[in-house]
């Protein structure tokens, strides 16, 4: 042991290594020599294990790798072949190019956010509530950093210091860590629980209103869940007039912020906000990176006079949007003005809307491509949610393609190299076969989808 041990070369002229020679050159002497410790630390140790010693031009290329690896971003763009539109965990919508050129233009210089180009005096960054009013048809409209905020804003304003009502079947958690109950604490509002979790009845809201103290009523959709079964709701339709009778506001927090009516919704089931204004809901709020398809944001959208004491509230300012997430939005906003566009320009509600015939002639054109890789595989129908907290239950149709995969790679080690590859592929795995689904793949994407999978699967043939 010790003796293989001995064999591990000196740091001099390991450094003198050709590759190492020109990570040097590359990115500096003594980086170079930290990395080549931490790697002799590991293989030291591997060796002590049991591992067998390696060369130098072995361990140099370790090195090469242990620095290529410590100079990844930590936030990398991966491809996402699971067909999920929304995957939470995989940075929710992506940008429509509009609102990325609109960062792009107004994020790499100065811009306008406060500065009233007309006057040559102090502007306000809030210019943007006309628009956002008008796309949602509302009176009035705030943005904030997301839907969290924007319920913790909407709770602070009209109810710290006295109750929120809220039906108990609407106590959510939505995805990780954020639970309706919590926020609304935090706001210094308390809960006033009606209902039990399968039956709220509009003479249980009425009770909670007559025992007086109430700043807000709160219906929260069920985004991510589904109770079926002896299940009573109030809906927001049926709540307005009970609440507008008591003169206490009621709050909708719609989660996804489906902004175009019914008719144009590639998910019937989701409520929309058109509907919400229309039960006449005095303020709604929903996420701007959901079903509306862009930055992470926070949306409130109701009555001005509500909206006008939110954005006085000092919580405001420390929710407030940055200059990057306002052109987004406003970019990708200005796309609903033609509903046509936002079908098809907005990547969300383009995947969404995607026909099984055009996923099938994709999923055939993917399958083609990896044949150029070596990769053989079939196509196979495969159904996908919406993702994201929206729309459970709904299952959308789509195509597949199921990977062959040699002897002895299993699904499971086969997405593990899938991830680790560059670009990462983000798999499912499902009923024993590893699945491509291209739904929620972007233009040009397939075949860079082809290639990874080649490169993580096949090894880098090309280089
Ligand atoms: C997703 C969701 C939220 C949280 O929205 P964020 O923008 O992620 O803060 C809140 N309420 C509902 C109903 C949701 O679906």
């Amino acid at each position: 042991m010790e003796e293989l041990l001995r064999k591990i070369p000196q740091m001099d002229k390991l450094l003198q290594h050709l590759v190492l020679e020109g990570l040097r050159t590359k990115i500096g002497h003594e980086p170079v020599k930290t990395m080549a410790q931490i790697y002799l630390e590991g293989l030291r140790g591997r060796v002590r294990a049991g591992a067998p010693m390696e060369t130098l031009d072995q361990i140099a290329e370790g090195i090469e790798q242990l620095i290529a690896k410590r100079e990844q971003p930590y936030l990398r763009r991966v491809l996402n072949a699971t067909g999920i539109a929304l995957h939470t965990n995989l940075g929710r919508a992506p940008l429509p190019s509009a609102a990325l050129q609109a960062v792009l233009d107004t994020a790499c210089g100065y811009c306008d956010l406060e500065y009233d180009l007309e006057k040559g005096q102090r502007g306000s960054r809030s210019r943007m509530v006309e628009l956002l009013s008008q796309i949602c048809g509302c009176e009035s409209a705030m943005a904030v950093n997301n839907n969290a905020a924007a319920l913790l804003l909407a709770a602070s304003t009209l109810a710290k210091g006295k109750n929120v009502v809220i039906s108990r079947g609407e106590l959510v958690e939505i995805g990780d860590s954020f639970r309706v109950p919590e926020i609304l604490e935090q706001s210094g509002a308390a809960l006033r629980e009606v209902g039990a979790t399968n039956k709220t009845h509009l003479r249980d809201y009425q009770k909670a209103l007559e025992q007086g103290n109430v700043g807000m009523v709160l219906k929260v959709h069920t985004s991510n869940f589904q109770v079926v079964g002896f299940t009573k709701t109030v809906s927001a339709q049926e709540l307005a007039p009970l609440c507008h009778q008591w003169e206490i506001p009621l709050v909708v927090d719609l989660g996804s912020g489906l902004i175009l009516g019914k008719e144009n919704s590639p998910i019937s089931q989701e409520p929309t906000l058109p509907e919400m204004l229309e039960a006449e809901a005095d303020v709604v709020c929903f996420s701007g990176d959901k079903l509306l398809g862009g930055p992470q944001a926070g949306i409130l959208a109701g009555r001005r006079e509500l909206i006008s004491n939110m954005s006085k509230n000092p919580l405001a300012r420390a929710l407030r949007l940055d200059k990057m997430t306002l052109a987004a939005l406003e970019a990708t906003l200005r796309l609903y003005e033609s509903p046509q566009r936002a079908l098809t320009e907005i990547p969300v509600l383009a995947s969404l809307n995607a026909s099984p015939e055009k996923l099938r002639r994709q999923a055939e054109e993917l399958l083609e491509l990896l044949k150029r890789e070596n990769l053989t595989g079939e196509l196979v129908p495969h159904q996908r949610p919406v993702g994201g907290g929206s729309a459970p239950g709904k299952w959308l149709d789509g195509w597949a393609v199921a990977l062959h995969l040699e002897e002895g790679l299993t699904p499971e080690k086969a997405a593990a190299c899938l991830r680790q590859g560059e670009p990462p592929v983000v798999a499912r795995i499902h009923q024993g076969k590893l699945l491509l689904d291209v739904a929620a793949l972007l233009p040009g994407e397939t075949i860079l989808l082809a290639k990874a999978c080649g490169k993580a699967l096949k090894g880098d043939k090309e280089g």
